[in-house]
């Protein structure tokens, strides 16, 4: 079982001490004997320690900044959501083929966001613009946020924010079972609880750091039991030599693990895996034993905002992909619903 994120090191941006959560993790952190630093801002963390780039990204994924979030302005995030909640950037987990690597650059490091009354506020303006229709926000969509959550509890603030919401609904996913500290909030069926799930060869070999299935499976079935509306992104679909026999184990116990009820309003999401030029070289550098298969030879190519394309699978793997897990779907939960391939 991996353990819940703890992080080795802990920088603080002095302003964050203005709000009740950056003095109480203060606390937290100097009780577990973790050293903190200051740094003035939790964009241009310097100093941290580490030899060469394959040691400092390792430490700066285990390191957390407790800052405030200065931008209120949200990103959008289609297709799940309209909007990006801002509440952590980064994640402590090493899955080899993930998208932050190249997003955050020299900014490996997790970031934490105190000030989370003023992220509801500018939340708040949002549902507005469009009330009366809903608005759904994603937490998940520049790190794992349930992973750094049971520090925080800035996500279980949320969820019970936009449980007394009238037209926000929350969402994201996660790849961590740490999610005890969740089960009783009161998220009135306003959020949507999604596990990222996989074969277990994907998890095996390219998610290190991660919980593992089975861990998964049982965290999912813990968050049905506590009446959560849940969900499950397949992600990334990955093509290796057992792939059809991995992703039909993985439904077959899924299926046997969630309770009954669990399975009548339950989604689906599948994505399929994708890389660019770029992150195919960061990948190689932080992860140079990876297994991922990254040749650009063998899939199609999509061409891409800013110029830069993705490597997607071959037009016919991308139909068995869908005809496969599909299949799963409507056999294992014939009452779920799929709500995009990508
Ligand atoms: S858990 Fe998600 S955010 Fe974290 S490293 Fe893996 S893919 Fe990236």
């Amino acid at each position: 079982m991996v353990k819940p994120f703890v992080p080795e090191l802990v920088y603080i941006e002095p302003r964050a001490l203005e709000y009740p959560l950056g003095r109480e993790l203060k606390e937290k952190f100097e009780k577990m004997g973790i050293e903190i630093r200051e740094t003035t801002s939790h964009n241009q963390v310097r100093n941290l320690p580490g030899e060469n780039d394959f040691q400092k990204y390792r430490i700066a994924k285990s390191t957390l900044v407790v800052g405030v979030r200065k931008t209120l302005k949200f990103d959008t995030s289609k297709p799940s959501a309209e909007y990006a909640i801002p509440l952590a950037t980064g994640c402590m987990g090493h899955c080899h083929y993930c998208y932050l690597q190249t997003t955050m650059g020299s900014k490996p490091y997790i970031r934490t966001y105190v000030n989370v009354e003023e992220v509801f506020d500018a939340a708040e303006q949002y549902m507005k613009e469009r009330a009366p229709e809903e608005t759904r926000f994603e937490a998940s969509c520049t790190s794992d946020i349930v992973g750094i959550d049971h520090l925080t509890h800035s996500l279980k603030r949320a969820i019970e924010y936009f449980g007394e919401s009238e037209h926000g609904r929350l969402r994201f996913v996660t790849k961590f079972a740490h999610v005890d500290h969740l089960l009783d909030a009161k998220h009135n069926g306003r959020t949507r609880f999604r596990f990222s799930m996989n074969a277990d060869y994907v998890i095996k070999y390219l998610e290190p750091g991660t919980s593992r299935l089975d861990d998964r499976i049982e965290a999912a079935a813990k968050v049905a039991k506590a009446g959560y509306p849940l969900g499950f992104i397949i992600a990334p679909i990955y093509l290796y030599e057992d792939w059809k026999e991995g992703y039909r184990i993985l439904f077959e116990k899924l299926q046997d693990k969630l309770p009954d009820y669990a399975t009548k309003d339950l989604t689906f999401e599948l994505i399929q895996h994708r890389f660019t030029k770029p992150a195919k070289r960061v990948i190689q550098k932080n992860y140079p034993m990876t297994k991922l298969e990254m040749d650009e030879e063998k899939r199609k190519y999509k061409w891409g905002k800013y110029g830069i394309g993705k490597y997607v699978y071959q037009k016919d793997e991308q139909e068995e992909m869908k005809n496969v897990l599909g299949g799963y779907i409507n056999q294992y939960f014939p009452e779920s619903s799929l709500e995009y391939f990508t």
